[in-house]
């Protein structure tokens, strides 16, 4: 999620591998050689956050949910259970984690254990290491930035931070705002690609923020038709009242009902390649195209040639995206767990933290009062009468395990727990089952040095209808003992976010689900081709050698990645309300937690749907 400095492996299908072969094309691939993927090895202590090529979702972490929702695959259950429990949580994400905390401080003796079905904790909110000549350098694979703390976290959600020592004001004081703009005279720019505008260009804006009314004078360099510049620039620079005659509840209920893209292209009657120019402003922030943001939306969003229309603007003070540390939100979740496992994460602050190695082999030690079991998947969840029986399936293993607790938080994905749960009532069922999360990929690439960048002259592109919608110097945070490159022969990361490009659909849900398949049909090697041909097309445009460059790259695939999100044109408040509610609900002795059952995909939601189910668990 990325606002910057302002707001808000598997199966290869044969028409995916023709699709493949236009983007190989198109971003001149060359094989990467085995320095950029590190795989677990025996000899090595278990450290995840140090593997690199296909992160996120990797592989073997869905085998068992993707077994149960997918193939609807029956397992036999043992019958003794082999461990038992206070407290069962099920995902080590951020909400997973904020919940045992919270039942633990409540429950002081209690005994609790949390499983999640990734190789890492955290969920979301994954941390990234490379090594670059020697240098240790951090980055964040998903959730990134704590977004709006002083307007949107509730007074539990402050707290919790404060009790894990986080202080977003001084934690934004380490935000380097001024570097590559102020220091390194960098810019934002646009990447044109050859596929969709006919040429692969590169347009340098002459400030630090995005296309607006000040710089639209680059829009004479697009490579776009005389007349699309022309409409572009109007629509820039002298927005009308494109709706000049409809009543005040007219134009509310159009700017309600109606897409932006609709508007452009029907209203404002915007030429196709303006169209395609605008098309992916959303993406990076939204999880989808202006197909699917109202123009309501869009004039809360700031997008251009909705400001005349006589609508209400939103009046909320807008907060910098400056909240954030190097690895992201994994800081909040290794914070919780260094409070739920002594020993596991050393330190005590929040500026330690950062530098801080977890030791893995503390995590799951028979010694501890609180477990975190990784690389295990609860595949079902039964109530009894005065407790619950969780079974489950670790990777590599061939034998189920069955565990006793007197409680269970399930904080896992909410579209999976029907398949889980099977007690769960109908109507909850299909609640659980509205929240069709977003297909993502973040691809992180460490550089030895920003040079090219330097050259080019830019810091941060926009590249509508590319593979990867943004492409960004990765943010930049001194703390603690960590420093950000501080020149551009500084090692770096370069920071690319793609949302599976689906353009058309009846529905936000529609696009998410056809995005999804759309990203499934794609091996590693073809998101690392589409990722790399786009860096190699900008070192050749500044005359650097990227494989000279290079140094190491991850791709966070996150085929579950945001929660649902209201989605105004499709969703009204009613309904959002009516499903979440449900959502909620306790099943049993099973309470429900995460992000997704607010229908929300902020780190803040994760925090406070954790919080809220251990009080329920722990009353
Ligand atoms: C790419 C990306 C960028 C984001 N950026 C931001 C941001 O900048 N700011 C922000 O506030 N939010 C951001 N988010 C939203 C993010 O989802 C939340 O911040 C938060 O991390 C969600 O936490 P969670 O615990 O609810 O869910 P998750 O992080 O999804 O954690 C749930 C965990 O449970 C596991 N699990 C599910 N089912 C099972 C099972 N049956 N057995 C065992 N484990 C299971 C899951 O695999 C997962 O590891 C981002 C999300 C993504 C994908």
């Amino acid at each position: 999620m990325s606002k910057a400095f302002s707001r808000r492996r598997f199966l290869t299908a044969a028409a995916a591998l023709a699709g493949g072969a236009a983007v190989l094309a198109a971003y001149k691939y060359k094989p990467l050689s085995a320095l950029t993927t590190a795989e677990p090895s025996a000899r090595l202590p278990y450290y995840p956050p140090a593997l690199l090529g296909l992160r996120g979702n990797h592989e073997g972490s869905q085998t068992f949910t993707h077994a149960l929702a997918i193939h609807e695959k029956v397992f036999t259950l043992p019958e003794k259970a082999e461990e038992t429990y206070d407290l069962v949580v099920v995902g080590a994400g951020v909400s997973g984690l904020s919940a045992a905390y919270r039942f633990l401080q409540k429950q002081p003796e209690a005994k609790i254990l949390i499983v999640d079905n990734h190789d890492d904790f955290g969920g979301h909110a994954k941390r990234t290491e490379f090594t670059v000549n020697n240098q240790t350098v951090i980055t964040y694979g998903g959730s990134e930035s704590l977004d709006s703390p002083k307007n949107n976290f509730s007074e539990e959600v402050h707290f919790l931070l404060k009790d894990l020592g986080v202080d977003y004001v001084r934690l934004g004081e380490h935000f380097q705002q001024d570097l590559y703009h102020g220091k390194w005279k960098l810019n934002s720019g646009i990447l044109f690609n050859q596929a969709t505008f006919g040429q692969d260009k590169l347009v340098v804006l002459n400030d630090n923020e995005e296309l607006n009314a000040d710089n639209a004078d680059s829009i004479e360099n697009f490579p776009i038709s005389e007349e699309a510049k022309r409409a572009l620039t109007l629509l820039y620079t002298e927005p009308s009242d494109y709706l000049s005659g409809k009543s005040k509840t007219e134009k509310h209920d159009f700017a309600e009902t109606t897409s932006y893209y609709d508007f452009l292209a029907n209203t404002v009657k915007l030429p196709e390649e303006a169209l395609s120019f605008l098309s992916d402003l959303s993406s990076d922030y939204w999880g989808h195209t202006i197909r699917a943001v109202s123009v309501s939306e869009a004039l809360e969003s700031g997008y251009p040639g909705v400001s005349e229309l006589g609508l209400e603007e939103d009046e909320s003070e807008e907060e910098p995206y400056i909240y954030h540390f190097p690895d992201g939100n994994a800081s909040i979740a290794r914070l919780l767990v260094r409070k739920l496992i002594p020993g596991a994460i050393s330190g005590s602050t929040m500026e330690d933290i950062v530098t801080a190695k977890a030791d893995y082999s503390m995590l799951d030690n028979p010694e501890n009062q609180v477990r975190l079991r990784l690389n295990t998947t609860a595949i079902r969840i039964d109530n009894q009468a005065d407790s619950v029986s969780v079974y489950y399936m670790t990777q590599g293993q061939k034998q189920l395990h069955q565990i006793q607790a007197r409680k269970c938080i399930f904080a896992g994905h909410g579209a999976l727990a029907p398949h889980i749960i099977p007690s769960m009532p109908e109507e909850q069922k299909t609640a659980m089952k509205s929240n069709v999360k977003i297909p993502m990929l973040y691809a992180k690439v460490a550089l030895k040095n920003a040079r090219a960048f330097q050259k080019l002259g830019i810091f941060k592109l926009y590249m509508p209808t590319s593979a990867y919608c943004l492409l960004q110097l990765d943010d930049p945070v001194n703390i603690g003992d960590y420093q950000h490159a501080a020149t551009a022969d500084d090692p770096i990361v370069v920071h690319m976010s793609g949302i599976p490009a689906v353009r058309e659909g009846d529905t936000a849900r529609e696009m998410y689900r056809s995005g999804r398949r759309l990203l499934n049909t794609k091996n590693y090697e073809q998101l690392e081709q589409e990722a790399l041909g786009i860096l190699r097309t900008l070192f050749d445009m500044a005359g650097e050698n990227l494989d000279e460059t290079l140094a190491g790259i991850a791709i966070h695939r996150w085929a579950h990645g945001y929660s649902y999100e209201q989605v105004g044109l499709w969703d009204s408040d009613e309904e959002a309300e009516a499903a979440t509610a449900l959502m909620r609900r306790p099943v049993g002795n099973i309470h429900m937690a995460g992000s997704d059952v607010a229908w929300m995909p902020y780190l803040q939601n994760a925090i406070g749907e954790g919080l809220r189910a251990a009080h329920e668990a722990a009353a």
